[in-house]
């Protein structure tokens, strides 16, 4: 089973890192792909670059001999959209279980992603907790035929992935980190200390692009 882990990492942190490592235990994946987007669907143009994002991204990771990092997304001209990255990742590792990792946040507006009904005929989609969005609200965030189509998914049983190829939700505890990348480039911009929320090489790299700036 493999783990997708996509995000604009606008820079990365800790509050990606250590859910992501906390499912690939916890499922005992093959392995961890972070998937950096180039041009995120969803929201505006991202405040690093796409060159910036993936060498913070490299640092980052040097540790972390553990996860992958996945440019697939970066060499794909227009929009980065996730249904595509999935079949592109089908096509690589066809004989292997995809699990797309995402935040309860994220989750809650998946109904706006491209084809997002699709998603599931390709892989599982792993839901973690994130501080401020709450698993018991899950029915309030969607509308009623959407959820129509989620409720008989969802499920809180790891074992339950192995059983079928695609189309399960786990709802997946993970080590709860208040952090986002918003509030570390505010932090940046206020001249606050961010190097609890990630990585030493990582802040290094980043205070040389604000620098270069
Ligand atoms: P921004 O603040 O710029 O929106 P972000 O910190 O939310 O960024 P993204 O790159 O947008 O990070 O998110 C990538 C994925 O990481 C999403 O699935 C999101 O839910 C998840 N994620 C981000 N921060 C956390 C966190 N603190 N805890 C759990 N999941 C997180």
């Amino acid at each position: 089973m493999i783990g997708i882990f996509g995000g604009t990492f606008d820079p990365v942190h800790y509050g990606h890192i250590k859910p992501a490592l906390s499912v690939k235990q916890a499922l005992n994946l093959s392995q961890l792909r972070f998937v950096p987007n180039r041009l995120p669907p969803h929201r505006a143009e991202p405040w690093l670059n796409a060159e910036q994002r993936l060498l913070i991204l490299q640092s980052a990771l040097k540790d972390y001999p553990d996860i992958i990092i996945d440019e697939r997304e970066l060499k794909r001209e227009g929009p980065s959209y996730m249904v595509d990255t999935l079949v592109s990742l089908k096509q690589d590792f066809p004989a292997e279980t995809l699990c797309l990792i995402i935040g309860m946040d994220a989750f809650f507006g998946i109904t706006s992603w491209f084809k997002w009904q699709s998603l599931l005929d390709l892989c599982h989609i792993v839901v973690t907790q994130r501080p401020g969005f709450d698993v018991n609200t899950i029915e309030e965030h969607f509308d009623n035929n959407d959820y129509l189509f989620i409720a008989p998914r969802l499920t809180t049983d790891t074992r339950e992935l192995s059983k079928q190829e695609c189309g399960k939700i786990l709802l997946q505890s993970v080590p709860q980190l208040d952090i986002s990348a918003t509030q570390i480039r505010s932090s940046l911009l206020k001249g606050e200390d961010i190097s609890q929320w990630m990585p030493e090489q990582a802040c290094v790299q980043l205070r040389e692009f604000m620098n270069d700036n």
